[in-house]
């Protein structure tokens, strides 16, 4: 006798439920690729040697106090993040276009930006990807937007669906907002190139339509900060509006933290003003102001030549790992024999292989070979290792023959 008697059972979150499934799982051979964390080689996580030397600072410096931040979050983090974003010659920075609040990582960055779109934008209406992360459609239901899609995947090729993405894109309503994977689309991988993401800015541009960056990987796509912010930027130097969410879970391993931030870039620093009070308004009711250790570490980080160049040492070799295990995997393929073309396990980048196994073929590996995954067939490659590759390939010609 409960007032809470008739609350049904939730669905587990499909992407966190892989892990439970794996946490039950006696097996020694289980693998778990459901998991979008890095890991190193022994399958351990990484606690960056730059974060740890920034906490070890916060903790020397006796003027590190645990005060509330403001609404707003750390103003250091703020601009140091909206430069990593949008290079730190940024016209839109050096005019004060730009206003960058902290928020809950990647997803409260999203959460917020759903929410003031909701409340000040004439059109609310976003435009996602098919296929893109789960978790979109939910956080900006909530927000209050309206969800439509576009076309981005083409399974036949295992590619970008160009031509479906120009002509969703091209019937989008005026000032429809569009949601883009900055790089390393999750979850199938696949990113236009510079040439493609050209003619999207055009269209985006010409159209009306007002682009929303999600930018959970900088630098941990290519190992390079710049290149992979290069499309966010190119939207940003035409001179147009735009949001971007950031989070720092990936790029420098700092996950439950929850630390990112959300920048919309306007038109004038007039505008961005008024933009930055409203996005106070969105979140004081919802947890008042942000944490404020992970911003801290991230200040200290960026701030720092020395632990910045750290930094950059150190994704770039979280990135490499994990080009490596592409092509560990992709020979291993070869060298089994597995039929069909495996070609884009090298293409794709990221995190994440979009294998193309269908959902029999994820069920058969995981009873069998006890490898864990999403339904949709999506790897994590920075949860393999050497070790584990040769298992992986193993369960894979198993599951297509
Ligand atoms: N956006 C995409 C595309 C992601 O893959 C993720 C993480 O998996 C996020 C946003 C947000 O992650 P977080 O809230 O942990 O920063």
């Amino acid at each position: 006798n409960s007032v809470f008697a008739h609350v049904a059972q939730a669905q587990d979150d499909p992407i966190l439920g892989v892990t439970v499934a794996y946490n039950k799982d006696p097996s020694p051979v289980k693998l778990n690729l459901g998991v979008g964390a890095y890991r190193t080689e022994e399958g351990k996580p990484l606690v960056l040697n730059a974060v740890r030397k920034a906490e070890q600072q916060l903790v020397a410096d006796r003027s590190h106090v645990k005060e509330y931040l403001p609404i707003s979050g750390l103003a250091d983090f703020n601009k140091l993040s909206a430069e990593l974003m949008f290079g730190a010659d940024s016209p839109a920075i050096l005019e004060n276009r730009i206003s960058t609040v902290q928020c809950l990582s990647g997803t409260g960055s999203l959460r917020v930006g759903g929410e003031f779109l909701a409340s000040h934008h004439h059109q609310p209406t976003i435009y996602f990807p098919t296929p893109t992360w789960g978790n979109h459609h939910k956080i900006f239901t909530r927000a209050g937007l309206s969800v439509k899609a576009y076309r981005y995947y083409d399974p036949t090729t295992r590619g970008l669906n160009f031509h479906g993405l120009m002509e969703d894109l091209g019937s989008a309503p005026p000032g429809a907002v569009v949601l883009l994977h900055a790089c390393a689309h999750n979850p199938t991988g696949v990113d236009p190139t510079l040439q493609q993401w050209e003619q999207i800015r055009k269209l985006i541009r010409s159209n009306g339509l007002l682009p929303f960056f999600d930018s959970a990987y900088q630098g941990f796509a290519s190992g390079s900060l710049d290149a992979d912010a290069k499309p966010v930027r190119m939207f940003v130097a035409d001179g147009g509006e735009l949001l971007a969410a950031q989070s720092y879970a990936k790029n420098l391993g700092l996950y439950g933290e929850r630390v990112g931030a959300l920048s919309v870039v306007c038109g004038s620093s007039d505008v961005a003003r008024r933009v930055e009070s409203q996005l106070r308004v969105v979140i004081r009711p919802l947890y008042s102001s942000p944490p404020i250790h992970g911003a801290s570490i991230v200040a200290t980080i960026l701030k720092d030549r020395d632990l910045f160049h750290e930094w950059t040492l150190e994704l770039k070799e979280m990135a490499d790992r994990v080009i490596s295990m592409r092509h560990q995997l992709f020979d291993a393929l070869q060298k089994t024999g597995t039929p069909g073309d495996w070609s884009h396990i090298i293409e794709q980048i990221g995190m994440f292989t979009f294998t193309g196994l269908n959902k029999a073929q994820v069920e058969f590996m995981n009873k069998e070979y006890h490898i864990y995954m999403t339904p949709d067939g999506r790897i994590s490659m920075a949860g393999l290792s050497t070790r584990t590759v040769p298992h992986l390939a193993n369960a894979i010609h198993a599951a297509v023959t």
